[in-house]
Parts: C-alpha cells; sequence; structure tokens
C-alpha cells in the first residue's frame, strides 16, 4: 500500500462514514472545506479535511472552482505575484468552462447607478459609474456557492462536535456579498453570537484573510451555528437545529437570500466578523 492510499484508509477507519449527507453512507474520499483552490500558494487550513462519500464528492470540483473564483474576486494582486498567477489561472480555466459567464457578470453604468441609487450607497470618490468595479453574480455562481455552503456547514459543525447533522435536522444557510454588506443588508449582530473564533494556519502563515469563521454550539453537539467570511467577497452563515420540531415557528420564506452583486477590492469593505474581544 502506499504511503497516500495509508493515510486515506487510516482516515477512513477514524471517521467512517459522510458527514454531509445525514451520516448513513459510507466515507471513501477526503474532502476539503473550503476547496483548497480559494487558498493562495496552495496553504489551506490544516484539519479541514472531512470525510465524504462519493456521491457527496462528485461534482464538487466544479463548484469548488466557481466558489474560488468569487472570493478571489476580491484579490487586489500586482502583476507577477503567486496570487495574481493563480487569479488568472483560474480565470483561464472558467473561461473554459463556462463560456459567456464572464459577460453575464458585466453591469452596465446603467445598472451600476441604478444599485446604488436605490441601495443608498455613494459612488467612490474618483470613479464614473463605468469605472466602479461592481459584477453581476451569475445564477451558475449562485447555486454552486448554495451548494457549497451546505457542505461547508457539515463540515464545521462535524469538526466542532464530532456529529453528523441528521437529514432530518432543521438548517438555515444565509449568504451575503460585500455588496449586500455596503448596502447595510447584512445583520452584524448575528456575529456577536458566535462566541467562538477558529484561528486558521497552515505552518506560521495566518490564513484568517482569506478564510475566517465565528462559532457557537451548544446541547451536547445537537445546535450550531455558524459565520465564515471568504477574504472580503461574501459571507456565510449557517445554523443548525437537530429537532426540527423545536423550529416549526421559524418564516421559511427567510430562508434563502439571493444576492445580485459583488463589489471588488477598491471599494473597501470590513467583512470581518465582530468577534467577542476581550480588548
Ligand atoms: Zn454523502
Amino acid at each position: 500500500m502506499g504511503a497516500k492510499k495509508a493515510r486515506l484508509s487510516a482516515f477512513l477507519a477514524k471517521h467512517p462514514f459522510c458527514c454531509f449527507c445525514g451520516g448513513s453512507a459510507a466515507a471513501t474520499t477526503q474532502d476539503h472545506i473550503p476547496p483548497r483552490g480559494i487558498f493562495a500558494e496552495k496553504k489551506w487550513p490544516e484539519g479541514y479535511v472531512f470525510p465524504g462519500c462519493t456521491s457527496c464528492n462528485n461534482g464538487s470540483a466544479r463548484d469548488d472552482a466557481l466558489v474560488a473564483f468569487l472570493s478571489r474576486m476580491n484579490v487586489d494582486a500586482a502583476d507577477g505575484t503567486v496570487e495574481a498567477m493563480e487569479w488568472n489561472k483560474l480565470l483561464t480555466s472558467i473561461r473554459e468552462h463556462y463560456p459567456g459567464l464572464a459577460r453575464e457578470m458585466i453591469l452596465s453604468a446603467n445598472e451600476v447607478r441604478r444599485w446604488m441609487r436605490k441601495h443608498g450607497v455613494a459612488k467612490p470618490f474618483g470613479l464614473t459609474y463605468g469605472e466602479v468595479p461592481m459584477i453581476r453574480i451569475p445564477e451558475v455562481i449562485v447555486a454552486a456557492v448554495r451548494r457549497f455552503n451546505n457542505k461547508l456547514l457539515r463540515a464545521l459543525h462535524y469538526k466542532h462536535t464530532g456529529m453528523i447533522i441528521p437529514s432530518t435536522a432543521w438548517t438555515h444557510l444565509q449568504w451575503w456579498t460585500n455588496a449586500n454588506l455596503l448596502a447595510r443588508e447584512f445583520p452584524r449582530e448575528i456575529a456577536e453570537m458566535m462566541p467562538g473564533r477558529a484561528a486558521l494556519k497552515r505552518g506560521k502563515v495566518l490564513l484568517g484573510n482569506q478564510f475566517g469563521y465565528s462559532f457557537g454550539t451548544g446541547n451536547d453537539g445537537t445546535l450550531g451555528a455558524y459565520l465564515a467570511t471568504f477574504r472580503k467577497s461574501f459571507v456565510v452563515v449557517g445554523v443548525v437545529v437537530f429537532d426540527a420540531a423545536l423550529m416549526v415557528d421559524i418564516d421559511e420564506k427567510a430562508v434563502d437570500s439571493t444576492v445580485q452583486h459583488v463589489v471588488e477590492a477598491r471599494v473597501e469593505v470590513d467583512l470581518a466578523p465582530v468577534t467577542n474581544s476581550d480588548t
């Protein structure tokens, strides 16, 4: 048995069940959550590998590329840096796999102006509406982010409680782009509900500016809430309550948020969640 294979079977012996689909399917693979592609220079956080069954793992490569694309939209990399090279490579591959997608993302100056007026967002100084770095997020990316968020919630809950979310559990997932933050559509008090802050690193490299999250868990692992940020591009909130009967009164209409725009790096938005710092 090769070293890689031996490591995989040791991992699967420790984590025999897929953590993404309720807990009855046998795990056959290791799944990196978040995908390695979102991290610069292939430095993804240690310990964020999860047991997945073949069916949950199928198709995630495409979603992973789209999620990485969205999260890296905000990288302000100078020419010649590794991040700039990675961005160009990702862009080339997205263009190959999704012809027409880049075109779909372009907003006209009028659309930008209308969005900014509607949301009471001021135009950045010195730019025309045509120059404001805003994009439309096409449906194919929205769908990929939703599937990814679902996996993210299940992975993080497994990591922090050791428990697999059952298929009968109540879950709530919502996400916001930095454009939603500019428009003050993100309820910042959510962040205060989550006392824990995960410190992510690989070796000595801190990764929190690329991916970071706060969380809270309770009731022996049958409750969990997570707030994750992906660079300054988007933020995801996931909540799980194992006993769905507790949640019958929640308004289901509020469950899915549709996002349409993301703003690039030149418009500075602080996406770091509020932590319960003792400073
Ligand atoms: Zn599965």
